[in-house]
């Protein structure tokens, strides 16, 4: 963190995170952000200090940590350890993906937990955040491995989710392969065949429009704040990071726009290729496949592909959109993309800049638009579809597309009408977190003390 909080109030409580959290970095991180979003809040609404909505915001509802017992191809036991955070259930009940990567702990799940209660609450519809995951890393396993662990997982998670409780959703290595397994257990327990597991398969309960909601949200995002500024993405070179569920839906909708997408990477390097990106082979090799992204380079002559993906950040672009990991662009790498002219940095991936970055940006006066208001669009499909479960009553693409370009643009108009109030204008991360505190803060003190 490289800020300093001036209101004594705030930071008290920060400190208080930092004793009782002191070996979880990416929460210390994401709450420093909102506390420090918050000061002329607080300055204005003593009822809010009062109530001491705040200290009780920082503090999740309940933390889940489970062992997940599975066994491996060659019949040896294997054993994770999963997570689910409750985090804030003031305007509904919870909902937020689960992630499967080796580096998930409590810190990683507690900051994704506590963003995602703003930025569901920005969606408008009535949703807490939650967020989940172990420490599984499906890469290199069979569909068995990944099937066993899944229905594993499941058998503890089962008791603590539901469509009226918390509604788990895909991340990071949670796709449609790894929600089939966790949906088929949940029934199985159950008998209920429900809404409670989003990013379903089309044919049993799916949303359309759900697998590219994050990516095309991430656009429609970017293109209002753009065309706030007379500008679009037509013509514009684009850099996207990750070449998963939200880059390659990002990468797509960006082309539809009329951009140049130049550069996508994964976890080993990225590919470049001046004349533009074809998404179609990525989607071939990254969804069919499930291969290295290297293998582009071999399939299009003229590509290039390039080890380490942190170098991504050295093509020139008018556009970056970071969809692949948290704190993926650090201050170099922020300062390397305002140096070769980029104007916009719009995230997909959750909290994709170091506070150094983000701090950087907003001081550069670049077009910065922060993942909780800019990849909003994912959970906000993702609560469509549980709506379409409970009313039996599927919509179109048609429809879900409208409805998603309608509550892309009603955030940015909300957010940057929320940093104008507060004397911030432009600063869209002060207007995504003071917009979405102001209504959750209503919801607690309405609720009395809980
Ligand atoms: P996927 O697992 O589908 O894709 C992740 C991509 O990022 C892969 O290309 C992966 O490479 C790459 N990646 C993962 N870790 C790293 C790393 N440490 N360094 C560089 N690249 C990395 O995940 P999603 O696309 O679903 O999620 C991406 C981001 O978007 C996450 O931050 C997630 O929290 C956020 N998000 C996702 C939503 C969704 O609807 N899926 C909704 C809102 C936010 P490799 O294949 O080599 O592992």
């Amino acid at each position: 963190m490289s800020g300093v909080l001036k209101n004594e109030y705030l930071k008290k409580i920060f400190d208080e995170v930092m004793e009782r959290d002191p070996h979880e970095p990416e929460f210390q991180q994401a709450v420093f952000e909102v506390l420090e979003s918050l000061e002329p809040v607080v300055e204005k609404r003593p009822d809010i200090v009062k109530a001491d909505v705040i200290r009780r915001l920082v503090e999740p509802e309940r933390l889940i940590i489970f062992r997940v017992p599975w066994m491996d191809d060659a019949g040896n036991m294997r054993v994770n350890r999963g997570f689910r955070v409750q985090y804030n259930s003031a305007i509904g009940p919870y909902k937020g993906g689960l992630r499967f990567h080796p580096s998930v702990n409590a810190s990683i799940i507690k900051f994704l937990g506590f963003e995602q209660c703003f930025k569901n609450c920005l969606t408008t519809m009535p949703m807490g955040g939650g967020k989940g995951g172990s420490d599984f890393d499906p890469k290199g396993k069979s569909d068995n491995e990944v099937m066993r662990f899944c229905q594993s997982f499941m058998t503890e998670l089962y008791r603590h989710v539901g469509q009226f409780t918390d509604g788990p959703a895909g991340d990071i290595g949670v796709g449609a392969r790894e929600i089939g397994y966790l949906f088929g257990q949940h029934k199985r327990i159950t008998n209920e065949f429900n809404g409670t597991m989003s990013g379903k398969g089309i044919p049993y309960g799916g949303s359309l429009g759900r697998k590219s909601a994050t990516g095309y949200g991430l656009c429609y995002f970017t293109a209002n704040a753009l065309a706030a500024k007379g500008d679009g993405f037509a013509g514009k070179t684009v850099v996207v990071s990750g070449s998963g569920n939200v880059a390659i839906y990002a990468c797509e909708k960006a082309q539809e726009m009329g951009a140049k997408v130049v550069a996508m990477s994964d976890s080993c390097g990225y590919i470049y290729d001046e004349k533009g990106l074809d998404i179609e082979i990525i989607k071939t090799l990254k969804e069919v496949k499930r291969c290295r992204l290297s293998e582009y380079a071999q399939a299009v002559p003229g590509s290039v592909y390039t080890e380490g993906c942190c170098n991504i950040w050295s093509v020139p672009c008018d556009i970056a959109l970071p969809c692949a990991t948290q704190n993926e662009i650090d201050i170099k790498a922020a300062q390397l993309l305002v140096k070769n002219g980029c104007k916009c940095v719009a995230e997909g991936s959750n909290m994709s800049s170091t506070a150094e970055a983000a701090y950087y940006f907003i001081e550069s006066g670049i077009l910065y638009a922060p993942s909780k208001a800019a990849n909003a669009g994912g959970v906000a499909v993702s609560w469509m579809e549980m709506s379409q479960n409970s009313t039996r009553l599927p919509l179109t693409e048609e429809e879900i597309d409208a409805k998603l370009q309608k509550i892309m643009k009603d955030i940015y108009e909300n957010v940057s009408s929320a940093a104008k109030e507060f004397g911030l204008e432009g600063n869209f991360v002060a207007g995504a977190n003071i917009a979405s505190f102001l209504k959750i803060a209503e919801a607690m003190m309405a609720q009395g003390c809980c």
